[in-house]
């Protein structure tokens, strides 16, 4: 019965439960000695010796830690210009040490890579000689460098199983996007990931409405039961003006439409990231985007001066100049059909010539020209024709590969559910 309890208890408590056990027999085998008895009671007295023949066995089962001179882990925070024998130094110990420790195998490199505000843990023993390093890389790898014999130490990387769990957030526009994310618990990461995963059909900056809806299943990372970190959103559906859009995430890190078909496309919708735009759409409401492109075949964001601006598509550069009319202005040629042109910047970030990617920065909203205030004048031209770069029709995007279909088309009816399914937890909270 004793021994069944003992066995459910965790090591350091059967170490001290036996020892006392022992004492208890000490006791109880010479009761005839009070003087002894008494010397004994303060066994627990911490790093005392005893002359008792029976406690070298009591010594061996008690936990290290009964003793004031066992060694400990000792923490140690990297400063600003730190390095480790600065702080080998700040832990007497010596350069000799310090050689050794940081030529104990490959992942010891690592130790060269210290930055401020990361921690050290240094296992020291009683004659102030090192036995072990401890250097957490990131939440789930740790660096460990183990004495083996004088002059020889070794290194390894451990590392920590991460528990993938799903959560999510749903919300309605009101004011703006920002607002209604941050309320509904997004992180500023998901908040920019979500923008970004959705840039190629809506216009975060100008065509949001009140009313828009959002709804977005995210992973969470824990650690041993704790939460270390946001994941990567799995998918995430978008009702912009009555118009649902919906991605998701294959294991080849893009996004799909449930269908198969790449969220990414040959433009983005607005060539400047809607954190940028200041004014919210109810001040917008009263002048129809439609009727300003028809008088000045273009869109204007209105944005600080110095705003980046990023090029809508992959193309070259085929202007990169300044006039009185246009200000600093680039214009991009997209394969035959499409060229796109950017008005009013302060200054220019591209040469005419140049190769641009999609989101490459091509210059900063200016008010240069005829401009009345800092503002992006942007226009989109199919076959030479002005059209309204947010109705016109574009190529259709790329189907996901073919030897992918089947495994993604699993996972999208998975992801499906499971937004169908945050969605109804929602509304049964909302009741
Ligand atoms: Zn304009």
């Amino acid at each position: 019965m004793v021994q069944k309890v003992l066995n459910q208890l965790p090591n350091k408590h059967k170490a001290l439960l036996s020892g006392f056990a022992v004492f208890v027999l000490i006791l109880l085998l010479i009761p005839s000695d009070p003087a002894k008895a008494s010397k004994n009671s303060q066994i627990l007295e911490v790093g005392k010796r005893y002359d008792v023949p029976l406690t070298i066995a009591t010594a061996s089962q008690l936990s290290e830690e009964f003793f004031e001179d066992s060694p400990q882990w000792q923490n140690f925070a990297v400063k600003k210009g730190d390095n480790l024998a600065k702080i080998f130094a700040r832990a007497g110990l010596t350069p000799q040490e310090t050689y050794y420790v940081s030529t104990a195998g490959k992942d010891a490199k690592q130790l060269l890579k210290m930055r401020p505000g990361q921690q050290l843990q240094l296992l020291i023993d009683n004659e102030g000689k090192l036995s072990s390093l401890a250097y957490a890389l990131s939440a789930t790898d740790t660096l460990k460098i183990d004495k083996q014999a004088a002059k020889t130490y070794t290194s390894s990387i451990s590392s920590k199983q991460i528990d993938k769990r799903y959560n999510y957030a749903q919300g309605e526009i009101k004011s703006n996007f920002w607002n209604a994310a941050v309320n509904a618990n997004l992180s500023q990461n998901h908040i920019m990931s979500l923008a970004g995963i959705f840039g190629w059909d809506i216009d975060f900056a100008l065509e949001l409405r009140e009313g828009d809806t959002f709804n977005v299943v995210f992973e969470e990372h824990f650690i041993d039961g704790e939460f270390v970190e946001n994941g990567k959103i799995i998918a995430a559906e978008f009702v912009n003006q009555g118009e649902t859009f919906t991605a998701i995430l294959h294991d080849d890190g893009n996004y799909y439409t449930p269908e198969g078909r790449s969220m990414r496309k040959s433009f983005l919708r607005a060539p400047v990231n809607f954190k940028y735009i200041s004014s919210s759409f109810k001040k917008r409401r009263f002048h129809p985007v439609q009727k300003r492109w028809k008088a000045h075949r273009g869109v204007d964001y209105a944005a600080n001066t110095g705003t980046p601006v990023i090029a809508a598509g992959d193309g070259r550069v085929i202007r990169a100049t300044y006039d009185k009319y246009n200000g600093h202005h680039v214009f991009i040629q997209h394969g035959e059909k499409y060229v796109t042109k950017y008005l009013h910047f302060s200054k220019r970030a591209v040469k005419k010539g140049q190769s641009v990617k999609q989101g490459q920065v091509i210059g900063y909203v200016g008010a240069t020209g005829l401009a009345a205030g800092p503002h992006l004048h942007y226009e989109f031209l199919v076959d030479g024709v002005h059209r309204n770069p947010r109705t016109v029709t574009l190529p259709q995007a790329k189907p996901i590969a073919k030897k992918e279909a089947a495994a993604f088309a699993k996972l999208a009816q998975r992801r499906m559910t499971q937004l169908n399914n945050t969605k109804r937890i929602m509304l049964a909270m909302n009741r």
